[in-house]
């Protein structure tokens, strides 16, 4: 809303603005209108139209387009009586590093902040090799703030926190299965193999380093010493990584995913 203006408010209309909501969007609407593809909103206060459309339930987070009135349009712009309004989801592969008239500033790049409701998908995604950092203690506005400051797309399974106006790019994870979330993302970003598995660490998100056996001899169990000679370690928590049973699992499990 621009601080130059003073506040009004429009007088009860017998003509109300038409928001229509494509794609999944209806899904997230309040539960009184869940479900239905346009919407009556009786304008009578001052308002831009990304504050109409989250008051309706969607989050800007996963608006991908907008137009009202047939043009193409960003979120400023105040809602007037009458107005007509299409609401778009984004639609996958989401490029983050293209400038698009909602998000005039693109990201540098992949880098993702992973709420703590969807922790597992969190390490799913670090497996694979990309940087996804977790939010654990923090609350929304800290979040949010992490965000904006490193530049990261906020996975979440909360509504809520992708109506926070620091946050640019999220996606809202609608499923309950690890694995299903995994596919949802990939899906979302357009990602596919080759991947970099297992280039990270699983707990702190940062990039794994080889290290020589004998510099870490004495933190091996007796089996793990008899068996594997190649290993990394995490630089940061200095958890030490080699290719185990759990690793040949997981790659038998990647090596599925590929092919789903
Ligand atoms: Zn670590």
């Amino acid at each position: 809303m621009s601080a130059t203006l003073p506040p009004k408010s429009f007088p009860d209309s017998d003509h109300p603005a038409c928001l229509t909501f494509h794609g999944d969007l209806p899904d997230l609407l309040n539960a009184n209108k869940r479900g239905m593809g346009s919407v009556k909103y009786p304008v009578r206060r001052r308002a831009s139209v990304k504050d109409v459309i989250e008051a309706l339930g969607p989050p800007h987070g996963v608006v991908g387009g907008l137009m009202i009135n047939g043009i193409n349009t960003d979120f400023t712009p105040l809602l007037h009586p009458g107005d007509h309004v299409e609401v778009f989801p984004f639609t996958p592969p989401v490029d983050v590093t293209k400038p698009t008239l909602l998000r005039p500033k693109p990201l540098p790049g992949l880098a993702f902040l992973v709420d703590a409701n969807v922790g597992k998908l969190g390490r799913l995604i670090r497996v694979l090799g990309f940087d996804a950092a977790t939010a654990n203690d923090e609350d929304d506005s800290q979040l949010a703030a992490l965000a904006f400051h490193e530049n990261r797309i906020v996975i979440t399974k909360d509504r809520a926190l992708l109506k926070h106006s620091k946050i640019a790019y999220g996606h809202l994870i609608r499923c309950e299965e690890p694995q299903e979330q995994l596919r949802s993302f990939l899906d979302y970003f357009g990602l596919a193999p080759p991947f970099r598995p297992f280039s990270r660490c699983l707990e702190c998100n940062t990039s794994l380093r080889p290290v020589a056996k004998e510099a870490i001899l004495h933190r091996l169990e007796p089996k793990t010493k008899k068996y594997f000679d190649a290993f990394q370690i995490c630089p940061d928590c200095e958890r030490i990584y080699w290719p185990g049973s759990h690793h040949q699992h997981m790659r038998n499990w990647l090596a599925a995913l590929a092919h789903t």
